[in-house]
């Protein structure tokens, strides 16, 4: 059984969409559609292994917890203090694995690249200076990540900002609602890019979705 994110994709940010249990959402393209950028192989490892177990590990997580099911991922993650360790733990890395990775897929596209249009071109602009100041930011956050992680362009009270995260940790737990994000984990590119994360920044830019950028903006103002 797969869930389709994007049906409900006017759903609000901060309540969340993602229903347990957690299944695999259909991919929008093929796993070789961002070729040469992002290659076939690490696509398909990355959605049918690494997500894939970050979601079993969560649905395995939370079986004897009925007390939790009614809640949403995004729920779960905006709220890790109330629950008690060692679940707390498990659930930030493998909850937030599997949003954080529900996220990147449908945040990329082999129509992607270029620049955001509309109201959040006038954001990036309103609160960076300028689109390529924003990228430049964006970049180096990514950059100076250390280890695995993400780095994000995320709505945050009043503003946009650039933040980046360890491991599987979501912008979401800190009240903030992403608008787009990268996935700097080495399993995301060492297959094509090996060590080098700096190239891998770089066609990040040409394959990142800017119309569902645009929505998710929209969506983070409710
Ligand atoms: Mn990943």
């Amino acid at each position: 059984m797969t869930r389709s994110f994007a049906a409900d994709a006017a759903a609000p940010a901060r309540a969340g969409r993602i229903r347990q249990p957690f299944v695999l959402p259909p991919l929008a393209y093929g796993y070789g559609a961002l070729e040469p950028h992002i290659d076939a192989l690490t696509m398909e490892i990355h959605y049918t292994k690494h997500h894939q177990a970050y979601i079993k590990n969560a649905n395995k997580a939370l079986e004897g917890h009925p007390e939790l099911a009614a809640m949403t991922a995004e729920e779960i993650l905006g709220d890790l203090s109330s629950i008690e360790e060692p679940l707390r733990t498990t659930l930030r890395n493998n909850v937030g694995g599997h949003v954080n990775h529900t996220f990147w897929w449908s945040i990329l596209s082999p129509k992607g690249g270029g620049e955001p249009t509309g109201d959040l071109s006038a954001a990036i602009t309103r609160d960076f200076g300028s689109f390529d100041a924003f990228k430049k930011r964006f970049s180096e956050a990514a950059m100076k990540r250390f280890g695995s992680g993400w780095a994000w362009l995320a709505q945050d009270g009043e503003k946009l900002a650039v933040e980046s995260t360890p491991n599987q940790d979501s912008p979401i737990s800190g009240g903030a609602v992403p608008v787009i994000g990268i996935d700097v984990w080495e399993h995301a590119y060492y297959l094509k890019h090996q060590n080098v994360r700096a190239d891998y920044v770089d066609a990040f830019w040409t394959v990142v979705d800017w119309e569902q950028a645009g929505r998710n903006f929209a969506a983070a103002q409710a």
